[in-house]
């Protein structure tokens, strides 16, 4: 019989407040679930949102962490997906209803239900759930992926959450040969967006405020690299592109973006601006444009993503951390000071 374990753990006791070590208790594992010792968990964007802003909804004491890769430690005696010494990885969710119509085709992100997030939402046991800074987490196998062995554990981390946030909108709005995509700012999400659509076959354009990080872009695979603060831009590109990939999450001059797209084209924001937006649809109404959000991306996709990634060599590029560094990191991260992603070595913990 598998009984509930005490792991440390960083967390945030409060809103606001440092993270600081402790422990948390996870589970004993049921007849479906993995336990998984973490070995690599990325810092994204919303650990720092929930920790720190709030969204609203918050749970403390807050574990965040939904870019996690490990190796698998023990499993249930009805688990068939994975073995003991495997390669995994969790991403943003960690349970869903399954039964719905989302559930059904694979969109388990857009559960009917809401899935059951990886930290700060509330499990079907009724139990906060505690993310990945954390020594261990016991998860059911259905929302576990295998980490192809090409992949390090470290540069595949990133991918359980910016990877597939960007990999599924370029998928599902074609971005592939013939395809003029152009990827707006070049951060955690924007640089795996350009290597992601350079892989599938599209010309990558970069759109960023400036040309600071221009070297990097090309690098990443981009075929050309342009400055928004510079007016040109926008009259050099009008009409040029299929796809915008807007990662960033202050608001724009939306009407400015519309104007890149040629006929059919669609403007897909995956960073999201806390104060709604105004738009003028005459700048959509004249070429059939488009504009739309995506939410990262369902199980068998986030598989999909893993093993494209290992066989094109598509990897984040991160900066390695020990865990008591995580504080020092979100004030970095805020400062948008990362080149790309943090990614902490769980051993530190
Ligand atoms: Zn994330
Ligand atoms: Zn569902």
């Amino acid at each position: 019989m598998s009984t509930p374990t005490t792991v440390t753990a960083y967390a945030a006791p409060a809103a606001k407040a440092p993270l600081e070590r402790t422990t948390v208790e996870r589970r004993a594992v049921r007849a479906h679930d993995v336990r998984i010792t973490v070995a690599h968990v990325g810092i994204c964007h919303s650990d720092l949102h929930q920790v720190r802003a709030g969204w609203g909804s918050e749970i403390f004491p807050m574990v965040p962490g939904h870019e996690i890769t490990g190796i698998v430690r023990e499993v249930g005696p009805a688990v068939t997906r994975h073995a003991v010494g495997d390669r995994v990885g969790v991403g943003c969710m960690v349970d869903s209803c399954r039964v719905c119509e989302n559930c059904l085709v694979g969109l388990e992100q857009y559960c009917d239900e809401g899935p059951v997030w990886t930290y700060n939402s509330v499990g079907k046991d009724g139990q906060p759930t505690y993310g990945g800074y954390a020594q261990e987490i016991v998860v059911d196998e259905a929302f576990v992926v295998r980490v192809p062995d090409a992949l390090a554990l470290d540069v595949a981390a990133p991918l359980l959450c910016a990877g597939i946030t960007t990999y599924s909108p370029l998928r599902h709005w074609n971005a592939g040969p013939g395809r003029r995509v152009a990827v707006v700012g070049l951060g955690g999400l924007g640089h795996m967006a350009v290597q992601l659509a350079h892989a599938l076959g599209a010309e990558v354009t970069v759109l960023s405020q400036s040309l600071r990080k221009r070297e990097d872009g090309l690098r990443l695979g981009a075929d050309d690299y342009r400055a928004t603060s510079d007016p040109a831009t926008f009259e050099e590109l009008a009409g040029a592109f299929d796809l915008l990939l807007n990662t960033v999450s202050a608001p724009l001059d939306y009407a400015a973006y519309f104007g890149l797209l040629r006929t059919d084209g669609a403007m897909v924001n995956l960073g999201l601006p806390e104060e709604p937006v105004q738009i003028g649809l005459q700048s959509l109404n004249g070429r059939r444009r488009s504009m739309s959000s995506s939410g990262i991306g369902g199980i068998a996709e986030t598989q999909e993503m893993l093993d494209f990634c290992a066989a094109r060599g598509v990897a984040a590029e991160i900066e390695p951390i020990r865990a008591e560094q995580v504080n020092e990191a979100y004030d970095r991260l805020l400062a948008g000071d990362v080149r790309y992603r943090f990614v902490i070595d769980a051993a530190t913990l």
